[in-house]
């Protein structure tokens, strides 16, 4: 069972303002690759630049030939893994003064300068207007873009398609990930133009999904810590039992983020034991 589909096409035309060019970095947390995209008539406008595997830049090339153009515009980034601004560097280096805006939110240390940019703040193109979407969760400087003509969302890794995404508890914050989810859903979404995986036509239900996935998520892990004695491997081993073990790592982190959600609401705890995985208990 694998998401990696290498016959997942390198580049794409998904609208007339939409394409779509692979970041040719596949991976077990990837899937086929990071998709970027890129949105306008002419001129257009990147969205993430991928991992920075030297192809890409080759493929983007290709691309922006075909279409007739020579450059994107400018670039903007949905939050700061690596495989999503990873491709900066070589972007800046190739097109020289390319301007690269993100949200900047606890950002110390990033490996490029760049532009600040802020929920609401308006990214206008050649035909098309973004408006970034602050969506934390899965990352604390999260945007999601919002195509306000074709009434699309550029989701970066709020919402996947042939995946469901990882929290992170370091980073991520299950509460602040079902708030955006939920304001997601007020913003009358068709399509979804996802970071990893194929277009999704059907926006809302896809939104729907994740909320109940994550619901379940909860509801099976508040069952197990409640038969006792659960640590997190070994919720993991009974709730993820149809998911490759190679992504268990993943799921780890994913419920460590539910039982810290469900800790700050008073309704489990943790039980600290020296040399083995702590032990969650209900309140
Ligand atoms: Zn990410």
């Amino acid at each position: 069972m694998s998401w990696i589909d290498p016959d997942f096409p390198k580049t794409a035309t998904p609208s007339d303002r939409v394409g779509r060019v692979l970041g040719l970095n596949p991976g077990l947390m990837t899937g086929p690759g990071t998709n970027t995209y890129l949105v306008g008539e002419r001129d257009p406008i990147l969205i993430d630049t991928g991992g920075g595997v030297p192809g890409y830049v080759a493929n983007l090339e290709a691309y922006l030939r075909a279409r007739g153009w020579t450059r994107p515009s400018r670039i903007v980034l949905t939050h700061r893994h690596r495989d999503h601004m990873g491709g900066v560097a070589q972007l800046r280096e190739r097109f020289p003064g390319v301007r690269v805006a993100k949200m900047r939110h606890r950002d110390p240390a990033l490996p490029e300068p760049v532009d600040d940019l802020r929920d609401g703040q308006a990214v206008q193109g050649d035909g098309v207007t973004l408006i970034p979407v602050y969506t934390p969760g899965h990352a604390s400087d999260h945007l999601c873009y919002f195509l306000v003509e074709e009434q699309a969302l550029f989701t970066g890794d709020v919402i996947l398609a042939g995946s469901t995404t990882v929290i992170p508890p370091a980073d991520g914050d299950l509460t602040a990930y079902m708030t955006s989810l939920r304001r997601l859903q007020q913003l009358d979404v068709r399509r979804i133009y996802p970071a990893h995986g194929p277009v999704v036509e059907d926006g809302p239900a896809k939104i729907r999904e994740y909320i109940e996935h994550r619901l379940l998520r909860e509801r099976q892990i508040l069952e197990v810590v409640g038969e006792g004695r659960a640590t997190i491997p070994g919720i993991v081993e009974k709730i993820y039992a149809e998911v490759s073990p190679a992504l268990h790592v993943a799921a780890a982190m994913s419920v460590e983020s539910h039982l810290r959600a469900l800790e700050k609401a008073g309704r489990v705890r943790e039980r600290l034991i020296s040399g083995a995985p702590s032990r969650w208990e209900l309140v």
